[in-house]
């Protein structure tokens, strides 16, 4: 099976999702990427979910990418008498390091770094930001606050301090736990959540240790401060708009995708967008054409991939959710203003062989009218370096490595297929021919651009361009 378009789909596995029937079905349906999401269920629910994503791909023949979400620093109350409580605007809330269970007058919060990073002044977000505190008076185990937006809080509900830096390990205990799990069962992709600096991401690359490409979700105002840092230290991004849009305000939320997306988009970094992408489709088999204009907006802005959450994890309706993204996706691509705006943004080509080699590999294909790209690569920059290009063509990145191919399954317009390193130029000119009939990507006599390095087989040695004809 081939995808014919470029941008990729992400989808999340979940209790109506992770059977072996249902992960064929969607990557039947256009699913290129399955996250597991480490916030919800247990160590064994997710071998079981990448055992039937292994599956799917070998049923359809075509690498898919599994992306392991830790769930990173996510703050939370504790627990309330009868589960829950009302409060009201105006009234005083006590919060305690140590309290006794919560009631409409306090609550205990055990995390005690929140209570070092409190000033008076500073407002606390509850519940994905429906009930609002702020701080009156605090000290290292306590913090009196006037309810601004009241509400019902019950056990449990997430805490947001916007704009605040707590001093917090970007991984708790629990990540540390499930980031080994997730290694050993040998995930390509591992997402960390609520990165706030740069060296949350040096940590993650560390414990990682090239086991796995690495990928932050931006989700706090304070990442977006130092992006261009925080990108520095990672092989793609997420714009997590679901907890991004608690910390900041709702106009700033697609200001700040447009940016992430830039920035990655120059650097040729996957960048995927995420949360409420379908959102309606939870309960229903199709989207709010807000919905449908949403995703097709993102991929005008050019962003390599669209994520489903409870759309494909929980909702009744995963397979169509895919399928409509993957209709919507597919039509954007068919505007004839779309090639433009691809090639609108382009990356600096300045600095080394091998984004000179992009960039002309890029204009060779359109020159000769190409039927395709075509990349021999060990570790995948080549592909990686090719899609930032954002050409005409698909690229048909052809990798010794199934790990490599797996990874490049979220880089727009990557087509990533396992072959073996070709003995010599004329090798690889066979090989690249017999891949794209195989696939039925050209028609016979038409042009293909291959990229490649010699000699073959070494990581980094990318020095060639070869127009062939099939
Ligand atoms: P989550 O991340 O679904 O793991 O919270 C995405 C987001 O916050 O948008
Ligand atoms: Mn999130």
């Amino acid at each position: 099976m081939i995808r014919a378009r470029r941008a990729r789909i992400v989808a999340t596995l979940g209790p109506a999702s992770r059977s072996p029937e249902m992960v064929k079905a969607l990557a039947e349906a256009g699913a290129d990427v399955f996250r597991l999401n480490f916030s919800h269920g247990a160590p064994e629910d997710h071998r079981a979910a990448l055992e039937a994503v292994r599956a799917a791909e070998d049923a359809i023949d075509r690498p898919l990418a599994v992306l392991a979400d830790l769930q990173g620093p996510k703050l939370r109350l504790g627990q309330f008498e009868g589960g829950k409580a009302e409060i009201e605007a105006g009234q005083p809330f006590r919060l305690e390091l140590n309290g006794a269970t919560g009631t409409s007058r306090g609550a205990p919060m055990s995390h005690p770094e929140i209570f070092q990073a409190l000033k008076p002044g500073v407002t606390i977000l509850i519940d994905d930001g429906k009930l609002r505190l702020r701080v009156e008076r605090c000290g290292p185990d306590f913090a009196d606050t006037t309810v601004i937006q009241g509400g019902t809080v019950s056990d449990r509900k997430g805490v947001n301090l916007p704009g605040v830096i707590l001093p917090l390990s970007a991984l708790t205990d629990k990540d540390r736990a499930d980031l080994a799990y997730a290694l050993e069962l040998g995930v390509d992709w591992v997402a960390l959540s609520f990165v706030q600096k740069p060296e949350d991401m040096a940590e993650l690359r560390m414990l990682v240790g090239g086991r796995a490409a690495c990928l932050a979700k931006i989700e706090k105002p304070q990442a977006l401060d130092r992006l261009d840092e925080i990108l520095d230290l990672c092989d793609g991004v997420m714009v997590a708009r679901g907890d991004l849009g608690v910390e900041l305000p709702p106009e700033d939320v697609p200001v700040a995708q447009k940016q992430i997306i830039r920035q990655a988009k120059l650097r040729g970094a996957p960048v995927i967008v995420a949360t409420q992408m379908l959102d309606s489709m939870v309960h229903s088999p199709t989207p709010t054409r807000a919905e449908a204009s949403d995703v097709a907006n993102t991929v005008y802005e050019g962003a390599d991939a669209m994520m489903l959450s409870a759309e494909s994890a929980s909702g009744e309706f995963p397979v169509e959710a895919v399928a409509i993204m993957d209709r919507i996706i597919s039509r954007v691509e068919q505007d004839p203003r779309w090639p433009q705006l691809m090639a609108a943004e382009h990356a600096d080509t300045a600095g080394g062989d091998l984004n000179a080699i992009a960039a002309a590999a890029t204009r060779a294909a359109a020159a000769s009218d190409a039927a395709c790209l075509v990349a021999f690569t060990a570790g995948g920059t080549t592909g990686r370096r090719l899609s930032r290009e954002r050409p005409l063509q698909q690229i048909l990145m052809l990798t010794p490595s199934i790990q490599t191919a797996r990874k490049l399954a979220l880089a727009w317009g990557v087509e990533p297929r396992v072959a073996a390193d070709p003995a010599n130029v004329e090798e690889m000119v066979d090989e690249a021919i017999d891949e794209i009939r195989k696939l039925g990507i050209a028609k016979a006599g038409e042009a293909i651009v291959i990229v490649a390095g010699v000699p073959f087989g070494k990581a980094g040695s990318t020095n060639m361009i070869r127009i062939a004809h099939v």
